[in-house]
């Protein structure tokens, strides 16, 4: 199964991920991040590992691993 992980702190809440992903594994954390932003989380439920979270984040905060 692929998996992904996203650096929180990173992370600046534009959330593009979510609107990209297939598989509607990403949503919005309620918890801040240090810079205090909603950072995004991986629900890790069936990810396909097709990679466009991690184009399409312009803060390169998401790795896709298979
Ligand atoms: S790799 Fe694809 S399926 Fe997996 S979380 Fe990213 S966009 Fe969604
Ligand atoms: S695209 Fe990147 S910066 Fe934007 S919400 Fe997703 S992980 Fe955060």
């Amino acid at each position: 199964m692929a998996y992904i992980k996203i650096n929180r702190e990173k992370c600046k809440g534009c959330m593009l991920c979510i609107s990209v992903c297939p598989k509607k594994q990403i949503k919005r954390d309620e918890a801040l991040n240090k810079r205090g932003i909603n950072p995004v989380i991986f629900l890790d439920s069936g990810c396909n590992g097709c990679t466009l979270c991690a184009v399409v984040c312009p803060d390169m905060a998401i790795e896709v691993y298979k």
